[in-house]
């Protein structure tokens, strides 16, 4: 597969990518997605999470208004609001930033959808996780963290808000989700999710018992935590389940199972004298650790 890049600041750059790689769908995933980061930098996350959409939106019109169009919502558009379980009729109480962001591009497919007749769906996707999710989030902060406490590389791991639930699924089964949005008669808007809920001390818990390590090694620290944080996520996948059989297979405990082992092999093949592209790198504390394995 080719990849063609554009940035979605700049409608130049969307429309010359339209031409160079004239698309049957356009999946819109980019974004300034770290809800703590938008917080800090609200109007750059606005420009990119949210404008972003709308750029994209008036290049595919002009070019091609037959191109079908996937728009990477969020459940953070829920935010604070206080039904137990999220569907694709529940309404939107934004708590963060990144959260205004996304509903401003969920909005926006669905004006184009109403207002240009064009073939735009919103996947509103709760969090989903993988070892390639990046190392800020707090699954793969905790997967990373463990491993390296494990393996002795580090004594603890700080982390904030650990009564906060997420409704956590496994991204590759997301993905198969959102590509058959896309392969529907008519373009709506579709909910992915697990449908259950758990605590970020309940991944913590399952992390350090797959890790065989004490959980007094994990603190909580007020640093860690938001000026306002969304206390609460469980979404109800039933409208993707009825119009094209989605289901998830990956549930909480296999995923953090996959998310720790996974980690802690990386280690293990840094410290065997392997050499491969990984995100450790990118992050100062592992990256001082990684240094030091191969002095
Ligand atoms: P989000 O749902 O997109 O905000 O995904 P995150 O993985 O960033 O955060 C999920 C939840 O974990 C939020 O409620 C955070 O407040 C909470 N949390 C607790 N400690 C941490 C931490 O150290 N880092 C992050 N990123 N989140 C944390």
């Amino acid at each position: 597969m080719e990849l063609f890049p554009a940035d979605i600041t700049d409608s130049k750059s969307i429309s010359e990518t339209l031409k160079k790689s004239y698309p049957d769908e356009v999946y819109n995933l980019a974004a300034q997605s770290f809800v703590g980061v938008s917080f800090d930098q609200p109007i750059y996350t606005g420009n990119i999470t949210g404008f972003g959409v709308v750029r994209i939106l008036e290049e595919i019109k002009k070019f091609n208004d037959k191109i079908k169009f996937y728009q990477a919502s969020s459940s953070e558009m829920y935010g604070s609001e206080p039904s137990k379980i999220k569907n694709e009729n529940t309404p939107f109480h934004p708590s963060s930033p990144y959260a205004i962001a996304k509903l401003y591009g969920f909005w926006t497919v669905n004006l184009y959808r109403e207002a240009y007749n064009m073939y735009v769906s919103n996947g509103i996707l709760f969090n989903h996780e993988s070892g390639l999710r990046r190392l800020e989030f707090v699954t793969r902060k905790i997967s990373n963290g463990v491993a390296k406490i494990s393996l002795g590389l580090s004594k603890e791991l700080k982390l904030g808000n650990l009564a906060a639930k997420r409704d956590w699924g496994y991204a590759p089964e997301y993905v198969k989700g959102m590509w058959s949005m896309l392969q529907q008669k008519k373009p709506d808007d579709y909910v992915l999710a697990t449908n259950e809920t758990h605590s970020v001390k309940d991944f913590v818990e399952e992390a350090c018992r797959i890790a065989g390590i004490s959980q007094s090694k994990i603190k909580s620290t007020k640093s860690n935590f938001r000026p306002l944080d969304v206390t609460y996520l469980r979404g109800d996948y039933t409208k993707a389940k009825k119009k094209f059989g989605w289901e998830p297979k990956i549930k909480f405990k296999k995923l953090v199972k996959k998310m720790v082992e996974e980690d802690i092999e990386k280690w293990q093949r840094w410290q065997n004298g392997e050499y491969f592209p990984w995100d450790a790198f990118t992050s100062g504390e592992d990256s001082k650790i990684l240094a030091k394995i191969r002095k």
